[in-house]
């Protein structure tokens, strides 16, 4: 007797392999984001190169001055460095990693988070966007199952975990991963749901967060908003369609107001009093809003226009 096998249906799989191949995979996934996190914007020019453990050749007419940190943005961009090389090696001493102290969450317990070489410290960021991206891609499966769905939603989730940290780190959000995840929004939509509501959506949040820039630099007279938040609020747009898109960005306001005022009192070493002063007096530094935009698109994500609804209908 034969039977059809279809792998988009749960019970074709042994039971408890799913839920456990998705965090297996999150887990590798985010090892790999870790290395996106850490080369895309040195790849760009916007953070400085790792010192070479060998002098760079010469490109074109002029002198690599790459390992000099006190170089003025762009930093010079080197050929040979991408995604895939050089490999992986311990920023403090050089000395490459092999390939097992460099598994995910494991390699870093065992290492007790410090390099085999040099004794160096090696950042607790790395294990946690590895769990954290295990966590998510569990989650997406819990949500929509062993559907393509779920596939669509781990690659959304991915780049913006990516977009989440790279803006972290520099505060800027990389048109090299918010572009073509717009257009990804925009085809997902196309075969899944609702295409005309998702270029509602991306135009409506493109257009949204340019007017807030610029409101704000009227009241403000400094940058509030980077160009790069409308761009991911389009992504954003895009992906989750009208309804979610109104969860995600009341969400983030929500939630970045929250972030902003723990990462202000932190700033002031933990003291209430001053906290409040410099959030009265907007004496508040610079703050990424992306991560805020991305920790609402997760929510929206996960629960759809369920709060929305559960707050139109507590209005009524
Ligand atoms: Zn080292």
């Amino acid at each position: 007797m034969l039977t059809m096998a279809n792998p988009f249906d749960a019970s074709w799989w042994p039971p408890g392999f799913l839920p456990v191949a998705a965090v297996l995979f999150g887990a590798i996934l985010g090892s790999f984001l870790n290395v996106v996190i850490h080369r895309l914007p040195r790849m760009g020019g916007y953070a400085p190169l790792p010192e070479p453990r060998v002098p760079l050749p010469v490109v074109g007419n002029h002198t690599l001055e790459i390992g000099d940190h006190t170089v003025a943005q762009p930093l010079p961009v080197h050929p040979d460095y991408d995604l895939a090389q050089p490999g992986s090696a311990c920023p403090a001493c050089r000395q490459p990693i092999p390939w097992h102290d460099n598994l995910p969450v494991i390699g870093w317990l065992l290492l007790k988070g410090r390099c085999r070489n040099c004794a160096a410290t090696i950042s607790p960021r790395y294990p946690l966007v590895e769990l954290a991206t295990a966590a998510g891609c569990l989650a997406i499966f819990d949500c929509f199952g062993a559907t393509g769905a779920t596939l669509a939603w781990i690659g959304f989730f991915a780049a913006t975990m990516a977009l989440f940290w790279i803006d972290v780190d520099t505060m800027m959000l990389p048109t090299g991963i918010t572009f073509p995840l717009i257009w990804a929004g925009l085809a997902w939509q196309a075969w899944a749901g609702d295409p005309a509501g998702a270029i509602l959506a991306t135009i409506a949040a493109y257009l949204g967060f340019r007017t807030l820039e610029a409101t704000a630099f009227a009241v403000f007279r400094r940058d509030a908003l980077g160009r790069g938040d409308a761009h991911l609020a389009a992504a954003l747009g895009a992906w989750l369609g009208p309804r979610p898109l109104v969860v995600a960005i009341a969400g983030s306001f929500v939630l970045g107001s929250l972030l902003g005022i723990l990462v202000e009192f932190v700033r002031q070493g933990y003291g209430f009093g001053a906290t409040w002063r410099s959030v009265r007096d907007r004496q508040t530094r610079p703050f990424p809003f992306g991560p805020a935009l991305v920790l609402g698109g997760w929510v929206a994500m996960l629960t759809g226009d369920r709060l929305l609804r559960w707050y139109l209908e507590g209005m009524a």
